[in-house]
C-alpha cells in the first residue's frame, strides 16, 4: 500500500522540484504496476498534487489486485465443466469483489415460461427460496430482462415491493431477509436460458462495478450452462442408445441361459441359407437335445436342472467358432448354425461340442452332474428347399442318435 509521507520540517519551496521528479518517477513506476513508492506530499499546491497521486495510486492498485483476482477466478471457471462446481467456485471465492449473502441461479423450462431454481447458496438458513423452488416467470418480475437482456440491480427491494407487490418471489426474497438484489440474464446465441442472482441482506449493497463484474460472470456462466446443456443432450442420447441395445439383447435373447433365443436362431438360420443358396456354399444345422434330463430334473429338483441348462449353455458357446452360432429353441433343446461349413467340418464341430458337455461333470452345489448331449447333423444341398427341410433332416438324425445310444452324433445323408 502507498505510504504519505508528510515533510513539514524542510521548507516546500526547496523540495518542490524534487517532489514533482518524485512524482514522476512514481507516476511512471505506477504504468509498471508497481505501486510501492513513497508518495512525499505537504499542505502547498505541489503537496496536494502528491496526495491527489497518492488517492488515485489506492484505487488503482484495488483495481490491479481486482482484476487480477476476477482472471485467477475466471481461469479456474474455464477448467470446471460441472456448473454446480462453477456456482460453487464462485459462491467461495467472489467475497472481495462482490457482497453478497447469497447466490442463486434460475433455469427456464423448455417453454421459457417457468423459471426453476437450479443452485442455491446463502449464508443463512434458506427457508423461502431454496433450490427446486419453480415458479411462473412473471413471479419474479423477469419478463423484461429476457426480452432486453440486460440486468436488473435492485439496492432497495422493500421498496420495490411496495410498487409491485404482485412479484411473490420478492416477498419470498424480503422474508428470507434480502434487502439488495442484483440479476443478470444467461444468454445463449440469443437465447436466455436462466438468471445469476446475487442477493445481499444490506440495503444499497450494489455498485456501478459490481454490476460490470456479474455481467463477466454472467457471460462464463452462459458458455458453461451452453455446454452443460449439450453434454445432457449426448448423455441422454447415449442412455438412449444403451436402452435400444439392452432392449434388443432382451428381445433376441433366452432370458434364462442368454443364448440366441427361437426366432433369433431361426432368422438367422433362415439369412443364412439364403446367402449360402446364392454364393454357392454349405451350411450346417445342428440339432442338441440333452440326455435324460428328466432324470436330472427328477434326482437334483428343477433349480439344478436349470443350472445345469446354463452350464450346457455356456460350455456350447465357448466351443463354438467364430461362424458357429447357438441358439436355445427349446426346454433341453438346442440349435447350432455352421456357415459356411462342409459335412467333415460340421461332423467335427458336432464332436467337439458333444466332448466340451460329456468331458467334465457339472458342479451343482456340492454334487457332480455327469451330462450328455445327443447331436443330430443336416446338410444343405442344390435340393435343399429351406430350413424348415434342413430342420426336420437334422431333428431325424437326433432322433436317430437318441435311438443308438444317445451321447453321440449322428448325420442324415444328403
Ligand atoms: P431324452 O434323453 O430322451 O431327451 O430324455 P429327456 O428326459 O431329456 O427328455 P424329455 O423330453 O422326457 O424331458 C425333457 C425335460 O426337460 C422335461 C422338462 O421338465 C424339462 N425341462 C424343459 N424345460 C426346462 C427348463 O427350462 N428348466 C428345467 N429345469 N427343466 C426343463
Ligand atoms: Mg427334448
Ligand atoms: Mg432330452
Amino acid at each position: 500500500m502507498v505510504k504519505i509521507i508528510q515533510s513539514p520540517v524542510t521548507p516546500l519551496h526547496v523540495q518542490n522540484d524534487d517532489r514533482i521528479g518524485i512524482y514522476q518517477k512514481i507516476a511512471e513506476a505506477m504504468t509498471r504496476g508497481d505501486f510501492g513508492g513513497n508518495i512525499p506530499s505537504g499542505n502547498d499546491e505541489i503537496g496536494q498534487l502528491g496526495k491527489s497521486l497518492q488517492k488515485l495510486s489506492t484505487y488503482l492498485q484495488q483495481q490491479v489486485e481486482r482484476n487480477q483476482l476476477l482472471t485467477r477466478i475466471m481461469l479456474e471457471i474455464n477448467l470446471n465443466l460441472r456448473i454446480k462446481d462453477v456456482l460453487n467456485h464462485i459462491y467461495d471465492s467472489f467475497e472481495q469483489l462482490i457482497p453478497y449473502d447469497r447466490i442463486s441461479l434460475a433455469l427456464l423450462d423448455n417453454k421459457g415460461d417457468k423459471l426453476k431454481l437450479y443452485w442455491v447458496r446463502s449464508n443463512y438458513k434458506i427457508q423461502k427460496l431454496p433450490t427446486g423452488y419453480s415458479s411462473p416467470i412473471m413471479n419474479f418480475g423477469l419478463n423484461k430482462l429476457i426480452d432486453n437482456g440486460e440486468l436488473c440491480v435492485l439496492n432497495d427491494l422493500e421498496s420495490y415491493y411496495r410498487k409491485h407487490p404482485e412479484f411473490h418471489s420478492t416477498k419470498d426474497m424480503l422474508r428470507e431477509g434480502i434487502r439488495s438484489n442484483m440479476t443478470c440474464p444467461l444468454i445463449s446465441t440469443g437465447t436466455t436460458m436462466g438468471f445469476i442472482f446475487f442477493s445481499s441482506c444490506k440495503k444499497n449493497a450494489y455498485k456501478h462495478f459490481h454490476y460490470e463484474l456479474l455481467l463477466q460472470i454472467a457471460s462464463q456462466l452462459s458458455i458453461i450452462v451452453e455446454k452443460n446443456k449439450l453434454y445432457k443432450t449426448v448423455r441422454i442420447n447415449k442412455q438412449l442408445v444403451e436402452k435400444k441395445k439392452k432392449l434388443e439383447e432382451q428381445v433376441s435373447h433366452d432370458a434364462l441361459t442368454g443364448l440366441l433365443n427361437r426366432p433369433a436362431i431361426f432368422n438367422i438360420f433362415h439369412k443364412q441359407l439364403l446367402t449360402a443358396k446364392r454364393n454357392n456354399f454349405q451350411i450346417a444345422a445342428i440339432m442338441i437335445d440333452i440326455d435324460h434330463f428328466k432324470k436330472i430334473n427328477d434326482t437334483y429338483g428343477h433349480a439344478s436342472g436349470d443350472t445345469v441348462l446354463c452350464s450346457v449353455a455356456k460350455r456350447l458357446l465357448e466351443s463354438a467358432r467364430i461362424h458357429e452360432y447357438v441358439g436355445r429353441i427349446g426346454g433341453e433343446e438346442f440349435l447350432v448354425i455352421l456357415s459356411p461349413c462342409d459335412k467333415e467340418g460340421a461332423i467335427k464341430a458336432a464332436e467337439r461340442l458333444r466332448v466340451a458337455i460329456s468331458s467334465r461333470e457339472i458342479g451343482k452345489e456340492g454334487h457332480l452332474v455327469p451330462v450328455t448331449i445327443s447331436l443330430g447333423v443336416s446338410i444343405n444341398t442344390a435340393n435343399t428347399s429351406d430350413e424348415n427341410q434342413l430342420l426336420r433332416q437334422a431333428d431325424e438324425a437326433l432322433y436317430l442318435a437318441k435311438n443308438n445310444g444317445r451321447n453321440r452324433v449322428e448325420i442324415t445323408a444328403p
